[in-house]
This record gives structure tokens, C-alpha cells and sequence, in this order.
């Protein structure tokens, strides 16, 4: 049985994967605000250095899988600086400061959650992608809070996936059988999309989001793509971005062929 991690354990997808790694008979630590194994804030460097700490010790050094669900969402009241710092530098810095953990392991994995809003999500600011991607916080932040949360959502969620996609096939990672992969979910019935600090007026806007599916997903549904991704089943999976989101990419993108 395998040793996982996941940071946002404590709520939505991440209790959720939880639950689906644990009744798989694997040990989960989790990371969090709150009400779990590792309390840390990964909105900080020092919060992701204690984070990664206390897991390498809770892990004996060893970490099969890393699972990278915390994050803010766009339509509470977080400023857009806070929400890039938790939503990209808290998932890339903890990937890499584990990554001497996940070397240990016999074929590690990651995943890092990302968002179908980085492909159907109008007018993206491209210098905050890129100041995320130049690792560039203190610029990434600024920027963020310029722009609000709204548009710095998805312009973090994009930079997640094109760094996967850049350190995936790098030998640091797969050459050591680190495997990174990400998941851009739709819209997931979650307290990041019906929590009650969701600004009235844009939660009623979610009621009119197209999903060809004719319903939102659930946590557990994106919880069996993460076992999956973790799993032997998915060795060749290597910088994917794999959209779960009830067809509302491929409504969103058609082409007249
Ligand atoms: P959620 O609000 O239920 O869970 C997010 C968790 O992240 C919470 O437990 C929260 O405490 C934790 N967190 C927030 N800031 C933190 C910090 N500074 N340090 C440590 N932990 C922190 O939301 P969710 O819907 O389960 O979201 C999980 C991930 O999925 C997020 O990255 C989110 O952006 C992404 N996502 C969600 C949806 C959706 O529709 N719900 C869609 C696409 C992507």
C-alpha cells in the first residue's frame, strides 16, 4: 500500500480523494488550513517549508504520490495576489521541495488539480501566467492583485498546467519516474462553488454555466480520476492535462471541421 499526500485534505476534492485513497487501504496525510494531519498555510514560503517538513518526517521520507488540491476560488472575496500565491506557488514549491520523497518512492506520481477555466475563460492576463511561470511571486502577486481574483483564477490554473507540462518530461522528474500530470476539472459541486462567502450575484451567475451532462460534477468523480492518476493504470500518463468537466470544454471550443 502507498503513502499519498494531499494538500486541501480537509474539504471538497481533496477530503474526497481522501476518502477514495483510504478505502483503497493507503495512508493519506493531509495538508490544510485546518482539521487534518498537517496544518500549514502554502500561501507563504515559510507555510510550504513547515508543510514540507512535517510531511517528510509523517512520511519517513518516503512519498509515493503528491495530490495538489488546495486553492481559493475566484468568486469569494480574496483578494487576486492571495488566491496566485495558494493557487500556483503553494502547489509548485510543495511539489518541488517533496520531490527528494517522491525520488525515494518505487515510480512516483503527481497530481496537481488545474481548471477547465483555462480554456474557456475570456481574457486571461498573459504577464501573470508568465511571472508564475518565471517564478517570479513577488511580480505574480502584485499582478494578482491588480487584476482580482477573477481573471487571476484561471491565469493561475493555466500557469499550473504549462508548468506540468514544462518540468513533466524534464530528467529531474520522469528520468527519476517522477511522473506530474494535472486535472482541469469543470464546474465540481465543492464549497469553492456553494460555500456561503460566494459573492450572491456570481454564484446565481454558475447556475447558467454550460455542462452538456445537464449537472455539475461531484468531488468523488474527480477523487477516481486522482486514484487513477496515482495508480499503476496510468504509467504512460506524462504531462497530461486531463479535462473532466461534463463536455463543457468541447461545447465551449468547436470547430467547423
Ligand atoms: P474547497 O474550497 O472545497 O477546498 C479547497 C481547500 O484548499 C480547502 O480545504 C482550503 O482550506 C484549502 N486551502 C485554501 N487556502 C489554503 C492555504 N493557504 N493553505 C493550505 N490550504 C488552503 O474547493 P475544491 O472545489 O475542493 O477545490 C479543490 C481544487 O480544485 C482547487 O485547487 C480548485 O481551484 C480546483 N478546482 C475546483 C473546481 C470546482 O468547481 N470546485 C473546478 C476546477 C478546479
Amino acid at each position: 500500500m502507498a503513502t499519498y499526500v494531499i494538500t486541501g485534505a480537509a474539504s471538497g476534492i481533496g477530503a474526497a480523494s481522501r476518502r477514495t485513497l483510504e478505502s483503497g487501504g493507503h495512508t493519506v496525510i493531509g495538508v490544510d488550513l485546518a482539521h487534518t494531519d498537517v496544518t500549514a498555510d502554502l500561501s507563504t514560503p515559510g507555510g510550504r517549508t513547515a508543510a514540507a517538513d512535517a510531511v517528510s518526517e509523517a512520511s519517513g521520507g518516503v512519498v509515493d504520490g503528491l495530490v495538489c488540491c488546495a486553492g481559493l476560488g475566484s468568486l469569494s472575496h480574496v483578494p487576486g495576489g492571495r488566491l496566485v500565491a495558494v493557487n500556483y506557488f503553494g502547489a509548485v514549491e510543495l511539489v518541488t521541495a517533496l520531490k527528494p520523497a517522491l525520488e525515494r518512492a518505487d515510480g512516483a506520481s503527481v497530481v496537481v488539480i488545474s481548471s477547465s477555466s483555462t480554456t474557456t475563460q475570456p481574457g486571461i492576463p498573459e504577464n501573470l501566467v508568465t511571472a508564475c511561470l518565471d517564478g517570479d511571486e513577488a511580480e505574480a502577486v502584485r499582478i494578482g492583485d491588480q487584476v482580482t481574483a477573477i481573471p487571476a483564477y484561471p491565469a493561475s490554473k493555466l500557469a499550473l498546467a504549462w508548468w506540468i507540462r514544462r518540468e513533466a518530461v524534464r530528467p529531474e522528474w520522469i528520468g527519476n519516474g517522477i511522473r506530474l500530470n494535472a486535472i482541469a476539472p469543470g464546474m465540481i459541486d465543492t464549497p469553492m462553488t456553494s460555500g456561503d462567502d460566494l459573492d450572491p450575484e456570481l454564484a446565481k451567475a454558475l447556475d447558467f454555466y454550460p455542462v452538456p451532462l445537464g449537472r455539475r460534477g461531484r468531488p468523488d468523480e474527480i477523487a477516481a480520476l486522482v486514484e487513477f492518476l496515482l495508480g499503476p493504470g496510468s504509467t504512460l500518463f506524462c504531462g497530461s492535462i486531463v479535462f473532466a468537466d461534463g463536455g463543457t470544454d468541447a461545447q465551449l471550443r468547436q470547430q467547423d471541421w
